[in-house]
């Protein structure tokens, strides 16, 4: 690893200041457990890190009108444990579960989940699912992103130099609706997913037909992605096998993963319309028990 210098600001304003004097040369660090790999293989060799730890009010879970809001520097062990993610949005504690071991989770941070920019990790898929916009910061202002603009190629994102992931903002499921995740991982239980999905579904008065769905995919591209085409099919359907198999068909074209060690491209492929399949039947069966008990 090369020699570095150090710096852990107490203010947001001052680690923009730090960023910006820098340039190129500075990488923020949080978990730390993507950044210290990549310095220990010397795919990065950053001359200054900007720790964001010391920096109060990035680490809090809290609703505000409805919405969910989680800080950057919230861990993934947090999310998954957090009372409020688990009672609004138990989908994404579910999701925060299935990141690799407890000790990784106990590290890495929702900010770093973001700004990584890996299409193999788990948070962004449910995150763009969901509808979760993303806070950034910088010297020029705040912006706010929808997640699924976040990501435009392997490992970047739309943060500009001198930007910092601030936190996300998670909206409440209508009335009526479901969501579910489904990571694919053949090998071992903490491995990265073959194939992840999340979906979610809004249903009609009558408790049958969508009124509304969202489907994102991981580990299918150079980013995670969201399937439009599978979701306008759709709409004002009741849940059936001809259904999920035209959903499954889209899917299939939509996506364009990668060959590697976890499989072949044509295998995720195949995999990712059955993964589909499995969340939108789960996702489905959550929104018919949700209208159920609406008041
Ligand atoms: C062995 C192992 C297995 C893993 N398995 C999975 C898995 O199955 N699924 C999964 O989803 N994840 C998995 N992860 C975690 C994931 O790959 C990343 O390591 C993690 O999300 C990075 O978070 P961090 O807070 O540690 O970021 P860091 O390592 O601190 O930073 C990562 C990158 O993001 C930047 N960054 C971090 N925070 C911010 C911020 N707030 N603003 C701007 N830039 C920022 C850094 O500059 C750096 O470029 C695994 C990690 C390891 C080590």
């Amino acid at each position: 690893m090369n020699a570095f210098e150090y710096a852990a600001p107490r203010t947001l304003d001052e680690a923009l200041a730090v960023l910006g004097e820098h340039g190129d040369e500075a990488r923020v660090i949080a978990g730390g457990t993507a950044l210290v790999t990549m310095m220990r293989q010397r795919l990065l060799s950053p001359g200054y890190l900007v720790s964001l730890r010391e920096i109060s009010g990035l680490d809090r879970i809290e609703a505000a009108n409805g919405d969910v809001g989680i800080g950057a520097l919230v861990t993934h062990r947090e999310v998954e444990t957090s009372p409020l993610v688990q009672e609004r949005i138990p989908v994404l504690a579910d999701t925060f579960r299935r990141v690799a071991s407890v000790r990784i989770r106990n590290m890495a941070t929702v900010g770093g989940a973001l700004a990584h920019a890996d299409p193999n990790q788990d948070p962004p898929v449910t995150l763009i699912a969901l509808g979760a916009r993303v806070e950034i910061r910088g010297a020029g202002g705040r912006r706010e992103l929808p997640v699924e603009e976040f990501f435009h190629d392997y490992y970047e994102s739309a943060l500009e130099p001198g930007e910092v992931v601030t936190g996300v903002v998670v909206p409440r499921l209508p009335a009526a609706s479901g969501a579910a995740y489904v990571k694919f991982l053949p090998r071992t239980a903490d491995d990265y997913a073959t194939v992840a999905v999340a979906a979610t579904v809004s249903l009609e008065p009558d408790g049958e037909r969508c009124r509304a769905a969202r489907i994102a995919l991981g580990s299918v591209g150079v980013t995670p992605i969201r399937a439009l085409a599978a979701e306008g099919l759709l709409v004002g359907q009741q849940l059936g096998a001809e259904l999920l198999l035209a959903a499954g068909e889209a899917i299939t074209g939509a996506v364009d993963p990668l060959n590697d060690h976890r499989g072949s491209a044509a295998y995720k492929k195949e995999m990712a319309a059955v993964m589909v399949g499995r969340a939108l039947t789960q996702a489905w069966d959550a929104a018919r028990a949700s209208s159920r008990t609406r008041p």
